[in-house]
């Protein structure tokens, strides 16, 4: 695979997804950011996205939800160059009958080089980096030579 350069935008797109048991965490998240959260655009798996607009007040678009193919869809965004952070708080601890759509969006989030955190601290890091609020430039797929190759 060859590689591009493509610029992540300063204002970012943030997909925000929470399994059941860490929806409360990331609801307290939310509310600690929400300064933050509120200067880029918000979409969300439909479970999530209604809690945290419910509790925070923040705008968020939300998906169908993800065991009915939010997480799919979250994925298919991010292909499109639609989606710039992935926050997934996933469930270590419990099996998830839609376990092959995790780890298809986890895929195709490293695929696309999209920063990803699956975690509370991985979160708090990545929103506080000062590439939070500018655009910045990371490596993508070259598309285009990929198709002519094939
Ligand atoms: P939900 O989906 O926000 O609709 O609950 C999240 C998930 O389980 O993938």
């Amino acid at each position: 695979m060859e590689f591009i350069t493509k610029a992540l935008p300063a204002s970012k797109r943030v997909a925000l997804i929470a399994h059941d048991n860490r929806k409360d965490a990331i609801v307290d998240w939310c509310l600690r950011h929400r300064p933050l959260l509120e200067k880029h655009q918000l979409l969300a798996t439909g479970t999530t996205g209604g809690k945290i607009e419910g509790a925070t007040g923040l705008d968020v678009h939300k998906l169908l939800s993800g065991p009915l193919g939010g997480d799919q869809q979250v994925g298919a965004r991010i292909s499109e160059g639609e989606v710039d952070l992935l926050i997934f708080f996933w469930d270590p601890f419990e099996p998830m009958p839609h376990d092959p759509d995790v780890k298809a969006l986890l895929r195709i989030a490293a695929a696309w080089n999209i920063p990803v955190a699956c975690n509370s601290s991985s979160a708090d890091m990545i929103v506080q980096s000062a590439l939070m609020d500018r655009a910045f430039d990371r490596e993508v797929p070259n598309y285009q030579r990929y198709l002519k190759q094939r």
